[in-house]
């Protein structure tokens, strides 16, 4: 590419420019990758050598930042100049008018540079004001559960009956992932779509709190209290950020009181319940209890499925039971990692013009998942290959020649390998104290027989699966 090139471009034609980029990609990636990861993305602007390009999903970023980085890297250098940067917008914050650059870290995005962000996308005219509701967060995509039903249902009752349920404030706690900021945002959404007129702010206690220093800084502490209490809902995310800030808690206070005696509903999630969120003004927390206080738990495993199910059909594709069953069973405790492990499937699936096969589904699975089940013992998968093979468990401890045995005992060896953290002594030791030179024959002679013999695979890649899944 040759700097003449450079110099011809119109600043602002941001199309032409990602088409360039587009055609330099092109030629150094797969057909598929190109058409799987580059082709959606779209152009937005081009601005103080600045391309924002709009991507689908966080997802996107973090598979092109880790796959492609040099590619793109060396696409932007040349195409730009030389201090050139790309910056990516998710397209469903794009569409909230809002922009996240990093969400990926779950940071909450500084409200600031949002605002700023938000005005520069939205060319046409400026709203009254930014309710930064992303519109993805509906309840229809909101799966039921054991573990969120009284916070759905109370959700959806004061997104019905807003300001006439007892429901005030609605607070909502649970851990990491589980759905509080999808379930606050339902609420949002749902009341804006009734009525548009209706004046909902959603918005992170970070980001209530940078405004209020801001503020603060500019003299103007009374008009964001006034803006505040002049909502029709306040919905505030991740209460527990507020701990340790007095000042944010004390302005906060009197805009709580304020809505909530003029009966304009009042949202609130948190990590915690009201009463363990130490530190936090006394006066504040016996308000947080005031109306109503919904739990949100782990989902079940059948909700895990229905949630998997719902996703990749969103996607368009349908996954075998067995996989979707392998993954709601490693990933417990958290949706969103069970959503990125579905994202990275389909991803790698795609990438690769593979089939999606539980070969896929581990990789992405130990690749996501945080609190994966992992312990998985000698002893569970002699029991389990022996139960196959209608072997006495004792027999392959002791020193048995029969084929039937010898056969149990290497299996059992080759996957208290592969699926343990266990070292080779220690796995001899669990056969009878046999040596580590006997587990690593076992180990060779099934691998030999794996590649010999397809029904022999399948029998081991039953195994596997089956004590992975923990069915026996
Ligand atoms: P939290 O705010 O509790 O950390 P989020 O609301 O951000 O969690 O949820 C994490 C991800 O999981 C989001 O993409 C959300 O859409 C999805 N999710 C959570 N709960 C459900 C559910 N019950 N049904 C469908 N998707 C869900
Ligand atoms: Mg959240």
């Amino acid at each position: 590419m040759d700097v003449s090139v450079k110099e011809n471009y119109v600043k602002s034609d941001s199309k032409e420019i990602w088409k360039k980029c587009l055609s330099l990609i092109k030629e150094n990636v797969p057909a598929l990758t190109y058409s799987t990861w580059f082709l959606p993305i779209k152009p937005i602007s081009y601005t103080d050598n600045i391309l924002k390009i709009e991507v689908p999903n966080d997802f996107f970023i973090e598979w092109i930042e880790e796959h492609y980085n040099t590619i793109i890297n060396n696409v932007v250098r040349q195409i730009l100049e030389t201090d050139g940067k790309l910056h990516y917008v998710l397209r469903d914050e794009k569409e909230a008018n809002l922009e996240a650059f990093n969400i990926l870290e779950d940071k909450p995005p500084k409200i600031i540079s949002l605002i700023e962000e938000a005005n520069a996308i939205v060319s046409n005219g400026e709203p009254e004001f930014e309710s930064y509701l992303i519109p993805r967060f509906k309840f229809d995509n909101f799966i039921k559960g054991e573990g969120n039903q009284l916070a759905r249902a109370a959700a959806i009752a004061i997104s019905e009956n807003t300001g006439e349920t007892s429901f005030n404030p609605f607070f909502i706690y649970g851990g990491v992932g589980l759905g509080k900021t999808h379930l606050i945002q339902a609420i949002g959404n749902r009341i804006k779509e009734k009525d548009p007129t209706k004046k909902v702010v959603y918005l992170s206690s970070e980001q209530f709190t940078i405004e209020f220093i801001d503020a603060i800084q500019s003299g103007n502490a009374n008009e964001f209290s006034s803006f505040y209490k002049n909502m029709d809902t306040l919905i505030i995310d991740d209460i527990q950020f507020l701990i340790g800030k007095e000042k944010t808690q004390d302005y906060f206070f009197h805009i709580f009181n304020t809505l909530h005696q003029a009966g304009k509903q009042i949202i609130l999630s948190s990590d915690k319940a009201p009463k363990d969120l130490k530190g936090l003004n006394e006066r504040l927390v016996s308000r947080f209890q005031m109306g109503l206080t919904a739990d949100i738990q782990a989902p079940d495993f059948e909700t895990r499925i229905a949630i998997l199910k719902n996703k990749a059909e969103n996607y368009g594709i349908t996954i075998p039971n067995d996989i979707l069953e392998y993954m709601a069973y490693n990933i417990t405790s958290n949706i969103r990692e069970l959503e990125g492990s579905l994202i990275k499937i389909l991803a790698s699936a795609s990438l690769n013009s593979q089939e999606i096969d539980m070969k896929l589904a581990r990789k992405a699975v130990s690749e996501i998942a945080t609190g994966r089940q992992v312990n998985i013992s000698i002893d569970y998968i002699t029991q389990i290959v022996c139960n196959y093979f209608e072997v006495d468990e004792n027999k392959v401890r002791e020193k048995n020649r029969k084929k039937e045995v010898v056969l149990a005992r290497q299996v059992a060896m080759f996957l208290s390998k592969k699926l343990t953290k266990s070292s080779l002594k220690t796995i001899g030791l669990h056969f009878g104290g046999r040596d580590h030179s006997t587990v690593i024959h076992a180990c060779n002679g099934i691998e030999q027989l794996l590649s010999d013999d397809s029904s022999t695979k399948g029998i081991v890649e039953s195994l596997r699966n089956k004590i992975e899944l923990g069915v026996s």
